[in-house]
């Protein structure tokens, strides 16, 4: 048998990228009740740094209202998540349902470009009455298709070892090959305010390790995760190419973000050329995998050399 360069791997062998692009760990930056500072000072600083934000809005508080007009139109990178309307919890099926609805409506309007519905991020508010019962929580989300988040991770209600503390998280990500997230409220002012400076160094960490951790949103994580994770692979080989067909058992309307895949080259191949429906590209092989997007669910991928 032929072997590839790819360690361990004969030519073909085809696997599914734990994260895009063959990166090792994801991380989330994520931002509760759209605080003035996140508008006015954090916003600023991921897009120049072109980095992914999450902001679990209230489009019915105060900091929202006094500056729609630029919450209305989020920047590139900038994704927002279902915090509720209006941040006073809920205390019944009927007030949640209300809260959501309208929170959801907003954000609609924030994206018109977007398909609706289509998956979000929920994230519940803190420090509100909340006595709706698990299994309706549990109903609302489904209804809503929005995804319950992990439990909050931010300052002061935890990190009280400070910055080390919270500059942990990126070598925990890396070490663990996993996803890890921090949420913030304000930063460098306002409510339990983390600090610029700690703000600042946790994205330079990051942007230290941007070729090894995937910056993402908590939408496009659990999309890939979850298409990762059912979706099934079969490759054909012949006539000097593969043929790769690629599926995945969940609803194409909410998971239909790309797949990275990793197929093992013949030997001496230094670039392939992928094609996935009309779409063609040269991939470059490293240490003898061809790294490639491809959508689960699509259209036949083709491999083959250059020239194919
Ligand atoms: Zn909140």
């Amino acid at each position: 048998m032929t072997l590839s360069a790819a360690t361990g791997s004969s030519p073909g062998d085809t696997r599914i990228a734990r994260w895009p692009d063959g990166r090792t760990a994801a991380f989330q930056l994520q931002f509760d009740d759209n605080a003035p500072t996140q508008m006015e000072r954090a916003i600023p600083e991921l897009v120049r740094r072109g980095m992914a934000g999450t902001i679990y809005v209230n489009p019915a508080n105060e900091p929202w209202k006094t500056r729609e007009d630029l919450w209305l139109h989020p920047a590139p990178g900038i994704e927002y998540a279902n915090h509720t309307y209006s941040h006073v919890g809920a205390t019944s099926f009927a007030q949640l349902d209300d809260e959501l609805t309208r929170c959801g409506e907003v954000i609609a309007r924030c994206y018109p470009e977007r398909p609706w519905p289509r998956l979000l991020s929920f994230g519940q508010p803190g420090g509100v009455p909340w006595t709706v019962t698990p299994e309706e929580v549990d109903r609302a989300l489904v209804r809503h298709h929005l995804i319950n988040r992990p439990p909050f991770k931010g300052y002061p209600f935890q990190f009280q070892g400070g910055l080390e503390e919270i500059l942990a998280l990126v070598d925990t990500a890396l070490a663990s090959g996993g996803m890890e997230y921090y949420v913030f409220h304000g930063v460098g002012g306002d409510w339990h305010s983390t600090p610029w400076e700690w703000f600042i160094a946790l994205l330079d960490k990051l942007d230290a390790h941007r070729s090894e951790i995937w910056i993402t949103d908590p939408v496009s994580c659990h999309q890939y995760e979850t298409e990762r994770d059912s979706a099934s692979l079969a490759v054909r080989a012949g006539d000097g190419a593969f043929r790769i067909s690629l599926s995945c058992p969940r609803d194409p309307r909410f998971y239909n973000l790309p797949l990275t895949l990793q197929t093992a080259a013949p030997p001496g191949w230094r670039q392939a050329r992928v094609r996935q429906g009309a779409k063609t590209r040269l991939a470059s092989v490293r240490d003898g995998w061809i790294t490639y997007a491809a959508i689960p669910g699509g259209e036949e991928i083709a491999i083959g050399p250059e020239e194919f």
